[in-house]
């Protein structure tokens, strides 16, 4: 029967099943902040000079993570700002715009807010609509992951970010490390770590400074903090890969605590040895549009061509 007094003497709020912890409101923030703090001294995720953009999306990692990182980076010239995507999901994402809005406005954080619409000229919902159209057979998940990732990079270097901080966090790091081992891609097994690593020219690097809070903490945290929850679901997802692995993760952590963190500190290892061979390979631009890549041709400009959209469409709306 766990304790529900915290070691302080205050009534306990959370249980930490891994450690064995009761833990009052006030040392329960104060432990999530304290791991933060850590992961970005020990790991040197930012340099003094460094302006950090956020990516704030309005769900409870982004949320916590602005605030946390408005708070431990005060004493520090670390220059704070938030980037929100609006993919254009009707009925599904101004809840999150609002939330965002007032989360920058309560931390006097710098915010600003893109749409796919203006800097690619479709939302979200009118590519989905030209895929099926061209029955590409793509999930919208899909798009809007390649849209957002070279969106967030390309606003990145327009406001002149040099580190992009995304609110990653236990789960989604175990999950993915199981995911790369499923797909053997060994490639992003070796990026896959928490120290900032420039893979490639023109891409600006990016840190997860909660890495190593379970979600349930992060949503634990941003609760008592009195920030809203938003729990409304994309209309676009669907059962995915993830979702299996996150079933089976959940279903282990609960019989054996403790493994969700043993697996992401295992990746970081594995990722240290991998570390080398990765960046030789990653290096490259794609032939088309000259963005970083990976590959002959980048991933963004495939999908253009499956929708009959020229790069140049696309590229054009970015360049402006
Ligand atoms: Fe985008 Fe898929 Fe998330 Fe919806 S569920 S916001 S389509 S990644």
């Amino acid at each position: 029967m766990p304790s529900t007094l915290c070691k302080c003497g205050k009534e306990a709020f959370y249980f930490r099943r891994q450690s064995g912890e009761a833990l009052c409101r006030r040392c329960f923030a104060r432990s999530i902040e304290r791991t933060v703090h850590r992961t970005v001294k020990r790991e040197k995720l930012f340099t003094p000079d460094d302006r950090v953009m956020i990516a704030l999306s309005g769900g409870k990692d982004s949320v916590a993570l602005a605030h946390i990182l408005s708070k431990i980076e005060k004493p520090y010239r670390t220059k704070l700002f938030a980037l929100t995507i609006d993919e254009g999901v009707s009925g599904y994402r101004e809840e999150g715009i609002s939330i965002t809005r007032g989360v920058a406005e309560a931390l006097g954080m710098e915010h600003h807010i893109v749409t796919f619409k203006e800097e690619y000229g479709h939302s979200l919902e009118e590519v989905y609509a030209l895929s099926r159209e061209h029955g590409t057979g793509l999930l919208g998940c899909t798009f809007c992951g390649i849209m957002r990732r070279r969106l967030l990079n390309d606003m990145a270097i327009r406001l002149g970010a040099t580190k992009v901080a995304t609110g990653h966090n236990l789960d989604d790091e175990a999950q993915t490390f199981l995911i790369n081992i499923l797909r053997g891609d060994v490639a992003r097994l070796g990026r896959a770590g928490v120290q900032p690593v420039k893979v490639r020219e023109g891409f600006v690097p990016r840190v997860k400074p909660l890495r190593y809070i379970p979600e349930k903490e992060i949503a634990a945290y941003v609760y008592m903090k009195g920030y809203p929850l938003y729990e409304r679901e994309c209309p676009y997802v669907r059962d995915s890969v993830r979702d299996e692995v996150r079933d089976i993760l959940n279903g282990i952590e609960e019989r054996h605590p403790g493994t969700k963190h043993a697996i992401v500190n295992g990746s970081d290892k594995l990722m240290e040895a991998l570390k080398p061979s990765t960046e030789a390979a990653t290096v490259g631009t794609c032939s088309r549009c000259g963005s970083p890549s990976s590959r002959g041709v980048c991933r963004m400009c495939e999908v253009l061509d499956m929708l009959g959209l020229g790069s140049n469409t696309f590229i054009n709306h970015l360049a402006e």
